[in-house]
């Protein structure tokens, strides 16, 4: 069997709790599973479960076709792939890097990979470890498509949906910028709405039912908005940005009340009034996604 056709075994190279999540979910669906980590010690679960403990990352990487690395950031994985020892190994087989950066340091990945002669793919997890092996898994994948269809196999053993964003090696990286600027706005959002929450008497318990509600009503405004964003028409019919402005307004003032710092909202308000000031005060708040790009 060539190297490349070979999809029963797999190399996971980062055991942190994600690292750790995928390794476990490979063994599970019966791969012959290679870990290593910069620490020592992470992997006896694995190690118990059946995985192979290799005692250097290119040890790791000469067991398997297929490399899976999920450090903390890219200079983490430029550390343990560009040594001399693991890029000589990795020659003529796939990386596939699931850890979190920007585009650009995935596409400096690329550029390094072809230098050496290593296949690239670059990806990014959306969901929590306690997804991984299920069906609720989200991975995104950009690059090459015949190399990310090759390995499909093996990726498909992470359970979940798995989608290939394109060509441009930087795009899974762009889709994980952009979501996960959701997610932490909104966090933020939520740990903000806590604290005036507590000052105002109204513990988190009480509040939560009513933030589950305003959550819900964020998903179809996505769906309903992103059309009219991509389009350029930003309809205020339903709630123009003058009144959007006002009810922020309200947050700050009732945080600042309490002397809880209410920057987040200041900034956003002060877009919103920027929008209007631009002559765009009927349309909908969404018009801020084509002010903020404006110099
Ligand atoms: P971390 O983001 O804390 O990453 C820990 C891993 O990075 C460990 O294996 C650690 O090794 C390794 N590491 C850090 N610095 C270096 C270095 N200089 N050289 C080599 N290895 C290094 O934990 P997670 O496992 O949770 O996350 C891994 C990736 O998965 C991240 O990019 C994260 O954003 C992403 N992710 C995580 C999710 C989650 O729910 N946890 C959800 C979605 C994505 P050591 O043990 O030696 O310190």
């Amino acid at each position: 069997m060539s190297v490349h056709t070979d999809q029963s075994s797999v190399t996971v190279l980062g055991l942190g709790p994600m690292g750790r999540a995928l390794a476990g979910a490979f063994l599970e669906a019966g791969l012959r599973v290679t870990v290593w980590n910069r620490t020592p010690g992470r992997d006896g679960e694995l190690v118990a479960r059946g995985a192979t403990s290799a005692a250097s990352p290119e040890e790791a990487v000469a067991a398997a076709p297929l490399t899976v690395v999920c450090v903390v950031n890219y200079d983490a994985s430029d550390a343990v792939l560009r040594q001399d020892a693991v890029a000589a190994a990795l020659k003529g087989r796939t990386v596939v890097n699931l850890s979190a950066d920007i585009p650009e340091r995935a596409r400096d990945t690329a550029e390094w990979a072809g230098r050496h002669g290593v296949r690239y793919v670059d990806g990014a997890i959306m969901t929590p470890t306690t997804t991984i092996g299920t069906d609720d898994g989200v991975f995104l994948y950009s690059g090459s498509e015949e190399l990310y269809r090759e390995h499909q196999p093996v990726l498909a053993a992470l359970g979940g949906s798995h989608t290939h964003l394109g060509e441009d090696i930087g795009r899974a990286a762009a889709y994980d910028i952009a979501l996960l600027d959701i997610f932490w706005t909104s966090m933020a959002g939520y740990a903000h709405a806590l604290a005036v929450a507590r000052a105002e008497g109204i513990s988190a318990v009480e509040l939560a039912p009513f933030a589950a509600g305003i959550a819900a009503i964020l998903p179809p405004v996505f769906t309903e908005f992103a059309a009219d964003a991509d389009a350029g028409t930003y309809s205020g019919r339903v709630n123009p940005v003058t009144s959007a402005a006002s009810t922020m307004a309200h947050v700050v003032h009732a945080s600042e009340a309490h002397g809880i710092e209410a920057s987040v909202m200041r900034v956003i308000e002060g877009q919103a009034r920027r929008v209007i000031a631009l002559g765009h005060g009927t349309d909908g708040f969404i018009r801020l996604a084509e002010v903020l790009a404006r110099r």
